[in-house]
C-alpha cells in the first residue's frame, strides 16, 4: 500500500548510536519538512521489526553491537527487500561495513554482512583511523564532503563497487578513497553527523527517496559557515595528509 508520508527510518540507534549519526535522520526529516513534505521519522530499535521505509540511515557502533545489528538485519531481511524495491540508504562506518560482504569482529574474525555492497572490510594493520576527513565526492552536485572518522577497519572494494569519492585528507577505505556509491545507496566513514556538515548530500538522498529532482533551495548559511570552517581547518592543518593503511 502506498504511504502518503515520506518515511525515514534510523536503523537500530540502540546498537548503532555511538557516534551521533542518528542526527542524519533528524536532518533529512527537517530538510524534507521545510519543503512541505509530510515526514514520518522512525527511530527503529533492534527489539522491534524494522519498518518499511523510503530512506534508511545506519550509524557507527562498537564492534559487538555491530555484529548483533548485522545478524538481526540479515535474519529479518526487511532492509534488503526495501533496497530491492528502490529504498535509499545512507550507511555510516559500522553501518557501511554491515552493508558489505564481511567485516571483522573485535577478535578479528570475519563476520558476514548483508552483501548489498561488493566490499569486504578487514582489520587495518596500522593505527586506528581517527581525525578529520575530506572527500571529493563522485556523486554530482555534492562537491567536497567534510567529516570525522574513527575506525579500525579498512574496506576493500570489488569491481562493481564505485567509491563515494577520493580522499583529500584522512584514511577512509584505506586506499585513497572513501565509501561506496551504488544506485541509491551510499556508504561512508564520515561522522559529523555527515549530513549536518554536508547538506548537499542530504538533498541528493532526499531526491532519490522522493523521486523529485526539483527540491527547493533552503537557507544554508549556517551550514555553509560550518563547512567553510571545517574544510579550512582540515585542509590547512599540518596534519593534513592522506593516511594509507594497507
Ligand atoms: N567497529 C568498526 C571499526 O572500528 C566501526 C567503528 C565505527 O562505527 N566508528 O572499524
Amino acid at each position: 500500500m502506498a504511504r502518503s508520508a515520506l518515511r525515514i527510518v534510523v536503523v537500530y540507534p540502540d546498537l548503532l548510536g555511538t557516534y551521533g549519526d542518528g542526527g542524519n535522520g533528524v536532518i533529512l526529516a527537517s530538510r524534507a519538512r521545510r519543503r512541505g513534505f509530510e515526514v514520518d521519522l522512525v527511530e527503529a530499535a533492534s527489539d522491534r521489526p524494522l519498518p518499511r521505509a523510503d530512506l534508511y540511515t545506519l550509524g557507527g557502533g562498537e564492534d559487538a553491537p555491530q555484529v548483533q545489528a548485522a545478524e538481526r538485519l540479515g535474519a529479518e531481511g526487511v532492509l534488503a527487500a526495501a533496497v530491492a524495491e528502490g529504498a535509499a540508504v545512507l550507511a555510516v562506518c559500522a553501518g557501511y561495513q554491515i552493508l558489505g560482504k564481511s567485516f571483522p569482529t573485535a577478535e578479528g574474525t570475519a563476520s558476514p554482512g548483508l552483501g548489498l555492497f561488493e566490499v569486504a572490510t578487514e582489520k587495518g594493520t596500522g593505527a586506528r583511523a581517527v581525525g578529520e576527513i575530506v572527500v571529493e565526492a563522485a556523486v554530482p552536485t555534492v562537491g567536497l564532503l567534510t567529516g570525522f572518522e574513527n575506525h579500525g577497519g579498512v574496506s576493500v572494494r570489488g569491481p562493481s563497487a564505485g567509491a563515494l569519492g577520493t580522499l583529500r585528507r584522512g584514511s577512509g577505505n584505506g586506499d585513497g578513497t572513501d565509501g561506496v556509491w551504488s544506485g541509491r545507496l551510499v556508504g561512508t566513514y564520515l561522522h559529523g553527523p555527515v549530513l549536518a556538515r554536508n547538506p548537499a548530500l542530504a538533498d541528493v538522498l532526499l531526491s532519490w527517496a522522493t523521486g523529485r529532482d526539483d527540491l527547493a533551495p533552503l537557507d544554508d548559511r549556517r551550514e555553509e559557515a560550518l563547512r567553510a570552517e571545517r574544510l579550512e581547518a582540515a585542509l590547512s592543518s599540518p596534519l593534513s595528509m592522506l593516511r594509507r593503511r594497507r
